[in-house]
């Protein structure tokens, strides 16, 4: 098997239209932020999925709609007899109020001069959680 360029090229143009648009910065702020959720709840499905106590090939074949699989594969986990249980990370202990205003204004004198909005409290727990 071998690979071999194309030659194409592929050229992109810049929209100073799209990109002057106002709501531009909302906008993908939200598909982000819509986009980050729905990545949440999908994980969170995935775990529950796996620790499932009933035949994982079976959950599998109803989501696909297959109503033939039978009600245990005989080899996946659960039908073996172990079910799996994820583990969780360790809560980490809650900083102290002073530790939050102190990091907090440390963040703010970082930044200042570099950009000229308010830091968001969206930003700040992003700060945080890095
Ligand atoms: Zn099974």
């Amino acid at each position: 098997m071998s690979f071999e360029t194309s030659g194409m090229t592929e050229v992109f143009k810049v929209n100073n239209h799209e990109l002057n648009d106002p709501g531009l910065t909302k906008n993908l702020a939200n598909y982000f932020l819509d986009k980050e959720e729905k990545e949440i709840k999908r994980i969170a499905a995935l775990v529950r999925f796996f620790q499932l106590d009933s035949c994982l090939s079976y959950n599998l074949s109803r989501y696909f709609d297959d109503k033939q699989a039978p009600i245990q594969c005989g080899h996946c986990s659960v039908c073996r007899g172990a079910i799996a249980q994820l583990e969780y990370s360790q809560q980490i202990p809650w900083p102290s109020d002073d530790m939050l205003i102190a990091n907090a204004a440390a963040l703010t004198r970082h930044l200042e001069g570099k950009i000229n909005k308010r830091l968001t409290l969206e930003a700040y727990c992003r700060f945080f959680s890095a």
